[in-house]
């Protein structure tokens, strides 16, 4: 966006704007993920379970020596089953290193797979959706957000499951040992139930809030930084350091939130997992005073549950870990829906005439900005819209690129909705210039296919020459130079020149041009100013003029006023018409003469 068009004061967004997911589309998100690579997922569970079941015979013949000793068994009978158990425990190890590799594999693929179809949601995001959601929110969701997931992925979602599986196995053990002593157990473990349940409930909410209010956070920030200038200029910065510490204050409260949470959580598990021991130990050792259990069933129970506490402790973190990424994920897979499906018809613009009916538009939550626009540009012509500031141009120039759609009333190329012809097609038709350009990290091939990926070499050739963009031939590795921090950096006028010679790949018969020479430096203007010559030759121009001078070169001149065309001529018309125009051309020309 230009220095001069009115940007929204920065950091207005509550970062809450892009929706999340339902828990439903989450469970749906995550099956869909768990399907795309089914067959390391279930390598992992099958890996997992056998690693399971090998830990789980070392009590089993721990037990049995100890029945082994108190029967007056042999020695050699005792250390064929401590061999046993270090076997056994050399092979658990061996299958759970496997297993957490292929768990760690998976992981990396699907997290690989979020952010692919992350980037491409964000690049499909209408731009009024990005604009209103601020890019703190989209900022936060791509980075700290996503790497949340991933490490659920490739920690934390394996590593439950395989203590999911271990506990279950536990717990069967010893219901397979004694199923009274196995009751004993579950029924200790009710305590953990009742702090899961409790800590379930209000996790995901309280996550939620948590990552929306560091969202809003970054979005306060970087809307300060990114604003710096305003702010100092406007005197801005007690406004802005108040809003940076509202936005931190409920940072840290939706954080001592979940702080609160897992404070509960720990301590009560932490207690939970000592009860069923007890209770094995309280319950096996009256049973054994009867004789209706062994001391080696009482010993190998005890050692389970003892056991137990390992992968359930695990569960409960990973758990914890769950939630809290969980809400990152709804926030990542919310990015969707925010799509509202482009309306994208099929039509084909048949010619190249341009009709804007009755236009009205609102910025989201605003009152109409403009009120009711008839405007038909013809094709080949130069149509200049100038006006005092704040009176709608730039908002029309958006609306006639496509950028956005009218709230009611049309905008039609060639009778179809310029909105509704989608990034493809309508850069054939309708190109926004702005002075906002972009150097992609890349080869200059790479930055100039963009505009036309099936372009030549001749061709982009042509498209610098036709720009002016000559430096192009110097660089060292022509077309195939890097472009960016590390390869060759093109100055303001050099990138200026590459977004050009886009749109002349491009070959768009109309373009809308917010006069992109207004700011920059003279000698830049000038070199940037043949290249735009080169590229308006022959096409149809919509411009939205800061000055004067554009207007009086122009076929017609519209003039703006307060959301409407109140004028509409060629120059000399308007000038003999002696309205607004005519006046404002005055106090300009009067004031030029004085400055030439
Ligand atoms: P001009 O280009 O003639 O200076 P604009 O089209 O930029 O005028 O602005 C027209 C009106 O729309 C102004 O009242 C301005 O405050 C408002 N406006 C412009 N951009 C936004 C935006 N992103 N959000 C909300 N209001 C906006």
């Amino acid at each position: 966006m230009t220095a001069t068009s009115r940007a929204p004061e920065p950091g207005t967004s509550d970062g809450s704007a892009l929706p999340v997911a339902d828990p439903a589309r989450i469970r749906r998100a995550a099956l869909r993920l768990v399907r795309l690579d089914a067959r390391a997922f279930t390598g992992m569970l099958v890996l997992n379970a056998l690693a399971a079941a090998a830990g789980l015979v070392g009590p089993w013949l721990l037990g049995r020596i100890v029945d082994e000793v108190a029967s007056g068994g042999t020695v050699a009978a005792v250390d064929r089953l401590a061999l046993l158990i270090l076997v056994l425990a050399v092979v658990q190890l061996l299958l759970a290193r496997y297993a957490g590799y292929v768990g760690h594999r998976f992981g990396e693929r699907t997290l690989a797979r979020i952010r692919e179809e992350f980037a491409e949601r964000a690049l499909a995001l209408p731009a009024p959706v990005v604009e209103r959601a601020g890019t703190g929110d989209l900022m936060a969701r791509g980075t700290a957000d996503v790497a949340s997931v991933g490490v659920t992925l490739r920690d934390a979602g394996p590593d439950l499951l395989i203590a999911a599986v271990q506990a279950l196995f536990i717990l069967g053990a010893v219901f397979a040992i004694d199923p009274l002593l196995g009751l004993c157990g579950v029924l200790g473990l009710l305590g953990i139930r009742f702090a899961a349940r409790w800590y379930l409930r209000r996790a995901l909410g309280a996550y939620l809030d948590e990552g929306s209010a560091s969202s809003a956070l970054a979005e306060q920030l970087a809307a300060t930084a990114a604003g710096a200038r305003t702010v100092e200029a406007l005197g801005l910065q007690e406004r802005r350091i108040a809003a940076c510490e509202r936005a931190i204050g409920r940072a840290r409260t939706t954080r001592n939130r979940t702080l609160f949470l897992r404070s509960v959580l720990f301590p009560a598990v932490d207690v939970s997992h000592v009860v069923p021991v007890a209770a094995v130990l309280l319950i096996g050792g009256a049973l054994h005073d009867r004789g209706a259990t062994s001391l080696g069933a009482v010993v190998a129970s005890a050692l389970y549950l003892r056991q137990l506490s390992q992968p359930l402790d695990r569960i409960l973190q990973r758990m914890e870990q769950l939630q809290s990424s969980g809400a990152a994920f709804a926030r990542v897979e919310g990015l969707d829906p925010a799509v509202p499906a482009p309306r994208t018809g099929s039509a084909v613009p048949d010619g190249d005439l341009i009709e804007v009916s009755g236009v009205r538009y609102a910025y989201e939550g605003g009152d109409d900005v403009l009120h009711g626009v008839d405007l038909t540009v013809r094709p080949g012509e130069r149509l200049v819209i100038v006006g005092p500031s704040g009176a709608g141009k730039t908002t029309l120039g958006r609306l006639l690129a496509g950028v956005d759609a009218p709230s009611s009333g049309s905008v039609t190329v060639g009778g179809v909705p310029v909105a509704g012809l989608g990034s493809g097609r309508l850069g054939r038709h309708v190109v926004l210039v702005t002075q906002e350009h972009h150097v992609f990290h890349g080869t200059v091939r790479d930055n100039l296919r963009i505009a036309s990926d099936a372009a030549g070499d001749d061709e982009l050739r042509a498209a610098l020459a036709a720009v002016g963009a000559s430096w192009v031939d110097e660089l060292p590795d022509g077309l195939d130079t890097d472009l960016g921090p590390e390869g060759h950096r093109p100055d303001g006028a050099a990138a200026q020149q590459l977004a050009l010679a886009r749109v002349v790949l491009a070959d768009p018969h109309t373009l809308i041009l917010d006069e992109a020479t207004a700011l920059l430096d003279p000698a830049t203007a000038r070199r940037t100013e043949r290249a735009l010559a080169a590229v308006l030759e022959s096409r149809t121009v919509v411009a939205v003029a800061h000055r004067l001078q554009t207007a009086h070169d122009a076929d017609r001149v519209a003039v703006m006023e307060d959301g409407r065309i109140t004028e509409l001529g060629t120059h000399d018309a308007l000038v003999a018409a002696d309205g607004a125009y005519a006046a404002l051309w005055r106090s300009w020309h009067g004031d030029g003469r004085e400055r030439r």
